[in-house]
């Protein structure tokens, strides 16, 4: 039995064909020209009802992937498990998608879950009720027909946004076990929507962190980045925190930094998320490497001074324990060689920092990782964990002439480094 949605003006509620792509809008109107619903559906319609941009719009029909080939000269299938259309509007690309069936629904024999009830394929057609009823959260399940100018609610959403409610839909803890990237996803759009997570879609979220090992560890590294770099990665991380998932997630979080200092005003970790969400707020770019750098930081650490006492040499431990830190990090999160490489070199440049080596200084100022290392120095003085003076030095040299800054070099103690230095220089004149 197909549920009725309850039907909502939208330009009652501030909604209009205006606010939608034009692209997105064209392609609503085309399909239902050839006789097809066709709606916009989830964050899109979720951001316009509470006023903000969306990021993207989504466009779900009835029409299958091949008519709407036929209908759009530049549409392309896409996706192996569950086909859908990128349709390309001038520079926008839109994705169409068919309403897809409830999963282990289907009556043709499909199996659609693995024992352990997470979904493996679900790439069955539907009809708009069971697209809605598959989806997440009730406030993710909207469909705007601005043609008709109505929105359709068949899971209460509506109601939810309005009180500002995250709602799971069906029940909770199987639609977890599904998938367990809901969980991750609830942390996200709690923070950044400032909706409350209903209790009754809270209850199982501790216990439900099991089974984030289930999901494969790209798609956990994918979903990791967007709750640190949507600018509300400190709320997110006190959210995951205290569900359990960053023991789950990034146990060398856990184990290696004290507990009091992981949730600390003032410790490592929310010092660097803070100063993530900042450079986000003034649009600054970026880069990933950093946060896992302070994510890993502590283990690489408790690694390295191990190895040290077991006899190795300072560098080779320190090479061999952010080596170990990494192999063992990535059979969770499969996090990129170019960022584990922008680690690496913030980690080795730390020690360097730290001695200010004579021959070093001018090396170190123009290594591509310079900025991203000391930056990583100074939250490391900020957390109490490194020296304020050698910081103030190296935020002087970077300022001063270049005189000056040869000056501030010839100061530094030690000969050490200045002796071989000019052996160096003796043997490269021939
Ligand atoms: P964002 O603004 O972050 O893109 P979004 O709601 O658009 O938020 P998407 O990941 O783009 O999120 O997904 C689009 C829609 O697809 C969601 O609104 C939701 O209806 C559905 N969806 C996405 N991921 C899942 C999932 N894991 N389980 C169920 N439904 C999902
Ligand atoms: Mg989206």
């Amino acid at each position: 039995m197909i549920a009725e949605p309850r039907v909502i003006e939208a330009r009652q509620h501030g909604i209009s064909p205006s606010d939608v792509n034009p692209g997105a809008l064209k392609i609503v109107h085309t399909i239902q020209a050839a006789g097809f619903s066709a709606e916009l559906v989830g964050g899109c319609v979720r951001d316009l009802l509470l006023g903000q941009r969306p990021k993207d719009f989504d466009v779900v029909t009835e029409a299958e992937p091949d008519t709407i080939q036929n209908l759009f000269r530049r549409a392309r299938l896409i996706g192996r498990r569950f086909r859908l259309a990128h349709v390309r509007m001038g520079r926008e690309v839109v994705e169409v998608s068919t309403y897809r069936a409830l999963p282990n629904v289907g009556d043709d024999g499909y199996e659609v879950s693995e024992g352990d009830g997470r979904i493996l394929r679900d790439n069955v057609f539907g009809d708009r009720d069971s697209d809605a009823r598959r989806r997440d959260f009730s406030v993710n399940a909207l469909y705007y027909d601005p043609v008709g100018g109505v929105l359709l609610d068949y899971v209460g959403g509506f109601e939810d946004l309005n009180a500002g409610i995250l709602r799971m839909i069906g029940e909770p803890a199987r639609r977890f076990r599904e998938d367990p990237v809901r969980l991750l996803r609830a942390v996200r759009f709690s923070s950044r929507l400032g909706l409350i997570i209903d209790t009754g879609t809270e209850a199982p979220m501790p216990d439900a962190r099991l089974f984030l090992q289930k999901v494969p560890p790209p798609r956990l590294f994918d979903e990791s980045l967007k709750l640190l770099q949507n600018g509300y990665a400190e709320p997110n991380f006190r959210l995951m925190h205290r569900y359990g998932f960053i023991t789950e997630l990034l146990p060398e979080i856990t184990q290696h930094y004290l507990a009091a200092d992981v949730v600390s005003e003032t410790g490592l970790v929310m010092l660097a998320l803070r100063s993530t969400d900042d450079r986000v707020r003034m649009g600054k770019p970026l880069n990933a490497a950093f946060l896992y750098a302070v994510f890993f930081w502590r283990a690489v650490c408790d690694q390295a001074s191990r190895l040290t006492e077991e006899g190795g040499a300072p560098v080779q431990s320190l090479h061999r324990a952010i080596s170990v830190v990494l192999t063992d990090a990535q059979s969770r999160l499969t996090i990129p060689r170019r960022l584990t490489a922008v680690m690496f070199d913030i980690w080795d440049m730390q020690r360097h920092l730290e001695k200010r080596r004579k021959n070093m200084v001018t090396r170190l100022l123009e290594h591509r990782r310079f900025r991203a290392a000391y930056d990583f120095y100074l939250l490391r003085v900020a957390s109490g964990s490194a020296d304020q003076a050698i910081a103030d030095w190296w935020t002087d040299i970077q300022k001063v002439s270049v005189s000056s800054r040869l000056q501030m070099i010839n100061d530094l103690a030690g000969g050490r480094g200045s002796r071989r230095r000019r052996k160096r220089r003796r043997r490269s004149v021939k």
